[in-house]
């Protein structure tokens, strides 16, 4: 596209909302054959709640929630700001009114499995299913039977594990936005598949896929592996989109041909994108390839 084309349409885009880094990927997006969608926060709103939890072992309610409440504090999850307010609110019940927050020694996030550190003597985990295993937390078959029901109504299980035990748990839901079933089926109607690909577990990913009409779902994948399923869509000579809100999806977008951040997202996913939707609109995945496919066509 000329300099021209290019200003005009990352002008226009602009004032839609739809922020587009240069004439590169203005140029690529209208070839995007394949979109792949991370789940949390960008087919799904976002905003997590808690719809239950559970206690599994000999620790208190109180110790339970202590742990929780200090580890997911620290945590810039989604998932982790409703597990907090859910402990906070079961912690309340049985203690004191005011809730305080404990310190967390050497806190560590592990993208797109959970977080982990130390409260007071205790080693807390808290996280999903892998993150568990990765760290060697048994799973009995209570917890594994909690994890399946879950699982089966599309909900995410975080699991709370205090010195290598799995304490409680917390069932999590997290609806699809309004607008994605539509806007899968439009970009199908373009000649364009949708592909899924999560950290979160299979049970829920398909659930969630279903939900919105994607047929193809990779499910526990960790950010490298995100970015290793782009590369081989692409290997299969496929000019590929990737459409994502956080921080593990940052070698993805950097990785897609075109890289698309949604929503107010994280600055290191917003770095990495070409393009950033900052209306937090599906739809504006098919603005920016109407974008680029009227920009092309204008110079041919
Ligand atoms: P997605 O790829 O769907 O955006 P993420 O990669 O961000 O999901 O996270 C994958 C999974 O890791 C979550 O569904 C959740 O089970 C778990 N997880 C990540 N961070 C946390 C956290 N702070 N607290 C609890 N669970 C977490
Ligand atoms: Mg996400």
């Amino acid at each position: 596209a000329t300099p021209t084309a290019v200003m005009v349409a990352t002008g226009k885009g602009a004032s839609q909302g739809v922020l587009i880094k240069g004439g590169n990927a203005l140029e690529k997006a209208h070839k995007v054959k394949t979109v792949v969608f991370d789940k949390t926060g960008t087919l799904t709103i976002g905003k997590p709640a808690v719809v239950g939890a559970m206690l599994f072992s000999k620790f208190s309610v109180e110790e339970f929630c202590d742990v929780t409440i200090a580890a997911e504090a620290n945590s810039e999850h989604p998932i982790a700001k409703a597990v907090l307010e859910h402990a906070q609110k079961i912690r309340q019940k049985y203690g004191s009114r005011t809730v305080h927050i404990k310190e967390v020694k050497d806190f560590e996030v592990h993208p797109g499995s959970g977080v982990g550190g130390k409260v007071g003597e205790r080693r807390v985990f808290v996280g999903n299913k892998r993150l568990m295993r990765s760290f060697n937390v048994s799973i009995g078959p209570e917890v594994d039977n909690y994890i399946s029901d879950a699982e089966q109504l599309a909900h995410t299980c975080v699991l709370v594990a205090i010195d290598q035990k799995v304490a409680g748990a917390f069932s999590v839901t997290d609806p699809v936005k309004p607008e994605a079933e539509r806007v899968i089926a439009y970009l199908q109607s373009m000649g364009i598949s949708s592909i899924m690909v999560t950290g979160d577990n299979w049970a829920t990913a398909t659930a969630v896929a279903k939900q919105v009409g994607i047929q193809k779902v990779f499910a526990e994948t960790d950010p490298l592996g995100k970015a290793d399923k782009i590369k081989d869509l692409q290997m299969e000579g496929m000019t590929v989109a990737m459409v994502g809100d956080g921080i593990n999806d940052s070698p993805a977008l950097v990785a897609a041909d075109v890289g698309m951040a949604i929503g107010a997202g994280t600055d290191i996913a917003i770095e990495a994108a070409d393009i950033v939707l900052i209306k937090n609109t599906l739809e504006d995945v098919i603005t920016a390839i109407h974008l680029s496919k009227k920009t092309m066509s204008r110079i041919r």
